[in-house]
């Protein structure tokens, strides 16, 4: 599918799944081995750095004054308090919409709340959630990570449970229970809809 200028058009990707899903390395796999012109949404957040993080990356770092002027100017495709009345995480939508010009596919890593509200605006945009393995798997991820507090462990917990039971809207379901194989049938799946597109 091309646009009026003859560009092809890009794509929507939408990924979640619960934090400590492994969600940040499988997705560094797949923007190296995708077959499509795949870029990633770097969100804003008020959340803190974690160790290693950069500026502009993997988060835009922002200030609660910062995010909450964004929007204000309703700069904002979707952003949500993820962590029931902690940071604010949100998805500038200029940069996206640019990228899609361009004929970028366009990977947004959001939660299932910004995921329904960007399906508002981009009802055609392609939804992959990506389950742990199992729960335990889940937790020992999150206790493994040591940057967390216990009560933002618990908190992270329970959006998992609540997240799992809402994966059903999603309409390709991927278990990371392997780094690799999870990569493979992403990229596959991306395969898939980039030839139906010409169909
Ligand atoms: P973390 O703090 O571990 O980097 O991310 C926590 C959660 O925030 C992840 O589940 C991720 O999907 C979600 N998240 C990251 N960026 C955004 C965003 O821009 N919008 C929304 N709604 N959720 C986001």
């Amino acid at each position: 599918m091309t646009t009026d200028s003859g560009t092809p058009r890009g794509r929507l990707v939408i990924v979640s799944g619960p934090s400590g899903a492994g969600k940040t390395t499988v997705l560094k796999r797949l923007y190296q081995r995708a077959a499509v012109p795949l870029v990633a949404s770097v969100s804003a957040t008020t959340r803190r750095p974690r160790p290693g993080e950069i500026d502009g990356v993997d988060y835009r770092f922002l200030s609660e004054e910062q995010f909450a002027e964004h929007r204000r100017q309703g700069e904002f495709l979707e952003c949500f308090q993820v962590f029931g009345g902690g940071d604010w995480y949100g998805t500038l939508a200029e940069p996206v919409a640019s990228s899609l010009r361009q004929g970028k596919w366009v990977l947004l890593e959001i939660d299932v709340q910004g995921a329904r509200e960007v399906l508002k605006r981009y009802p055609d945009a392609l939804t992959i959630f990506l389950h742990p393995s199992s729960l335990e798997e889940l937790q020992r991820r999150l206790r493994g990570r040591r940057t967390d507090s216990e009560a933002a462990i618990q908190r992270r917990l329970e959006q998992a449970r609540s997240e799992l039971a809402q994966a059903h809207v999603y309409r390709y379901q991927v278990v990371n229970d392997e780094v690799d194989r999870a990569v493979a049938e992403l990229c596959s799946i991306l395969e898939k809809v980039e030839t139906e597109s010409h169909d």
